[in-house]
Order: structure tokens, then C-alpha cells, then sequence
């Protein structure tokens, strides 16, 4: 057996970010940028106004109020030709130009109509409810840097730029593959010693949550021939490939094999000191060294194989930062049991953060078959060699999903 560390520098050592590729700013949502950006506009373009109001010059107001002549209108998206006066002041709806001239604004709660004359009730300095030029941006400023993910935000600040294409990493296209002979697609009625296929459908989603493109890759039988043919147009087709089942030491678990065929010399084998999901296959395929993952092929193996290495190693794929899942320390509001076995336990757990502190509120049945014991929870703990925790004591935990930590309202 080897470490849960060690083969985990195994793979990620053994991958890389995808080619950056220019792509359209619509579809780059989710993407890390592989080059900076760079502002070519200011934003604001114009100086404008923040508020509904009158513009004005600031030297005409007093504190005891002073009434200025209006002499024009002007809307957001308007621009008013005419230059103010002393004495002055124009209309101004929120966004629209500042008039030449005016150089602040009185909103129009604070001011008085009377006909055509606007009175101002006190002192105003000039800039008040202003949006200068240039205040969120600069033409030159670096906007965004290689690494950073585009989240919505800065999807809308390369819109506010006028910018088409951005240089990303892609997606990962990753491909899925189930194999076994007990294994049933879909809806079909069961045979004897057969079984429904947990794992793709299982694989297919953990992607897409992940942010990644998932490729069906369908079912292979437990034959050599299969399995190479299967694998192999997922390399072609795909930037990783994830396969389950056939991995561990049984007659017809022809993956691990498989793997060494393609890969030459740069695949594995291993036997992790975890539990569950200890054995585990990885090669590199191909000329564009696509990683191929080979996870055992009980579901909860499965789904903890893949964010073990699975997720880590694509997210260096896409070119992102941070490879892990954020993880806490939890106060275990249940206790949770393990025998000395020289492994690594991973615990599906549900966790709720209450206040400042986490807790571990339950423990879910253990078994690695056992995927439905499973579904709902929310965090994995991690649970090194060693004895039983009790009611009180702190894990370890990996939030697999923030947005379920908060109690329901
Ligand atoms: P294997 O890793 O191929 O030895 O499979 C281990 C166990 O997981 C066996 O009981 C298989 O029947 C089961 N299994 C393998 N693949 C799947 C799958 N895609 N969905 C559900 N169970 C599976
Ligand atoms: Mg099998």
C-alpha cells in the first residue's frame, strides 16, 4: 500500500494545465484565463450623474439656499448641448452626461420646484453625486491575470470593456466509462446477476458540478478488446478519461492491464492506504498525455476516487489555483467509529455550520456499495489511522458542498 499523499503527487505530477484557446466572452463563464486582460476603456466613459436631480455649479449654492433658473432636461443615454450658466441648472435623471458647466448635483428629494426655478437648500461641494471618468477603470489598468477564474462578475467586466474573445483554458471534455458484465444501462429489465449501472450516471454529474464537460463514453464488457477499444477513442476524443470497475485483483479486472498496454511506461498501479477506494489505476495516454483514471467500481469508491484525484487533477487541467475542496475542522455531534487498519478512513457526513463553529450532525452507513446510504451528505470526513472519535472531539472535514451547510430557513 502506499500513502494517500503519495498518490496524490503521483498524478497531479503528472498533469497540466490544458493549451490556452481563445474563446467567445458568452461561453467563457466557468473558464480560467491563461492570459491577462488588460483595460482599453474607462469606466465610466463620461462623467455622469449618480442621482435624479438638478446639475449645477457648486459655487451658486449657499447654506441658506439658492434658486437657480432650469434650462434643460437630460436622460441617461441623452446629452445636453447647451453649457451652463451661473445661475443655471439642468434636469439630470441618473446616468445621463453631466452638462458642461455643472460640475455637481442636487437630488431631487433635497430640491424645491417652483415653474422653471429650482430651489437648492444648501451648500453642495463640487463632485457631490458625480461618477467621475475612469473611477472603476483606467485604460491600461490590469483588469484580470492569468489564473483567474471568470466568475459572473468578471464576465461583466469584460462586457463593460467591449471584449469578444478571451485567452482560457478550456473546460475539461472528460470522458466516462462503466465497465463489467453485470453492468445494465438505463431502464431495462434485469437478468439474474445483473445490475443497473450506478457509476456513469454518478461520474456524469459529479462533473458537470465540478465544472467540467462530460463526455458519455457508455459501457465496456470486462474483455481486453472492449476495454482498449473503449478507452482508446476516449482518448481521442476526450482531455481525461475516468473509468470504473476492473481496477482490483479479480480474473476478469482487465483496466489496470489495459492501461499498461497504452500508456508504456507511464502508468500505475496502486494499492492506497484508504478506505474506501483503495485500488486505483492511472496512466498517461497518448500525445497529448491525456490522463486516464481507472476508480474501482463500487459506487461509493467510485465517488470517492474521484475527489481524491480525480477532481484535483482536472482542476490543474482547467487551469485552476486551487485544486482542493475547502476543508474544516468539525465538532462531531456523533461518534464516529474505526478500526486500526493502517488506512485513511473517508466518511460521507452531513455537516451544518452553526454560528462560527462546524458540526458533524450525521455520520452516514459505511460500505462501499452503499451509495444510497450516501446521497445527501455533504462533506467527507477525513479520518486518519487510528482510534474511534467520540461526541465532542474535532474531524478533519471536505466540504463537498457549501451551499447545504446553512440550516434551512
Ligand atoms: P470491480 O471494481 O469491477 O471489481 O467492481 C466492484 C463492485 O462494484 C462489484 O460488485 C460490481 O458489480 C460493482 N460495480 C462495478 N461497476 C459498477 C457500476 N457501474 N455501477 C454499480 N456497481 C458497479
Ligand atoms: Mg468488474
Amino acid at each position: 500500500m502506499i500513502g494517500l499523499d503519495e498518490a496524490r503527487e503521483y498524478v497531479l505530477g503528472r498533469v497540466a494545465a490544458l493549451a490556452p484557446e481563445w474563446c467567445d466572452v458568452a461561453r467563457a463563464h466557468g473558464c480560467v484565463l491563461a492570459a491577462e486582460v488588460v483595460a482599453r476603456e474607462a469606466v465610466p466613459g463620461f462623467a455622469n450623474s449618480s442621482m435624479d436631480g438638478y446639475a449645477l455649479r457648486a459655487s451658486d449654492t449657499d447654506s441658506d439656499g439658492a434658486r437657480l433658473q432650469v434650462v434643460d432636461a437630460v436622460h441617461a443615454g441623452d446629452v445636453s448641448s447647451l453649457e451652463l450658466a451661473p445661475g443655471q441648472a439642468v434636469r439630470i435623471m441618473t446616468g445621463a452626461p453631466m452638462p458642461a458647466g455643472a460640475d455637481c448635483v442636487c437630488m431631487i428629494e433635497e430640491a424645491v420646484l417652483e415653474g422653471d426655478v429650482v430651489r437648492v437648500p444648501r451648500r453642495f461641494a463640487p463632485g457631490d453625486y458625480v461618477r467621475q471618468v475612469g473611477e472603476d477603470t483606467t485604460p491600461g489598468q490590469v483588469l484580470l491575470s492569468p489564473g483567474d477564474q471568470l466568475d459572473a462578475a468578471r464576465i461583466a467586466v469584460l462586457a463593460g470593456q467591449g471584449i469578444a474573445q478571451v485567452l482560457v483554458h478550456r473546460r475539461p471534455r472528460v470522458g466516462v466509462l462503466s465497465t463489467g458484465n453485470e453492468l445494465v444501462a438505463g431502464q431495462a429489465a434485469l437478468a439474474p446477476g445483473q445490475i443497473r449501472d450506478l457509476n456513469r450516471p454518478l461520474l456524469l454529474a459529479l462533473l458537470e458540478e465540478s465544472g467540467f464537460e462530460p463526455v458519455d463514453l457508455g459501457t465496456a464488457r470486462d474483455t481486453r478488446e472492449e476495454i482498449t477499444a473503449a478507452l482508446s477513442g476516449g482518448v481521442r476524443e476526450c482531455d481525461a478519461v475516468v473509468s470504473t470497475g476492473g481496477v482490483s485483483v479479480g480474473d476478469v479486472d482487465f483496466v489496470k492491464a489495459v492501461l499498461g498496454e497504452l500508456a508504456d511506461s507511464e502508468a500505475r498501479w496502486m494499492q492506497v492506504a484508504i478506505k474506501p477506494a483503495k485500488p486505483f489505476a492511472f496512466a498517461v495516454v497518448g500525445p497529448r498525455r491525456t490522463p486516464v483514471f481507472g476508480l474501482p467500481g463500487n459506487p461509493v469508491s467510485t465517488k470517492v476516487g474521484f475527489e481524491m484525484f480525480v477532481r484535483p487533477a482536472l482542476r490543474a487541467l482547467a487551469g485552476q489555483r486551487v485544486l482542493e475542496r475547502p476543508s474544516v475542522r468539525a465538532v462531531l455531534d456523533k461518534p464516529l467509529e474505526r478500526a486500526s487498519d493502517g488506512k485513511v478512513h473517508l466518511v460521507h457526513v452531513t455537516v451544518v455550520v452553526d454560528g462560527e463553529r462546524f458540526h458533524v450532525i450525521d455520520v452516514m452507513r459505511r460500505g462501499s456499495h452503499l451509495l444510497n446510504a450516501v446521497a445527501g451528505a455533504n462533506a467527507l470526513a477525513v479520518v486518519p489511522e487510528g482510534a474511534s472519535t467520540n461526541v465532542g472531539d474535532r474531524v478533519r472535514v471536505m466540504i463537498l458542498d457549501a451551499q447545504s451547510l446553512g440550516r434551512p430557513s
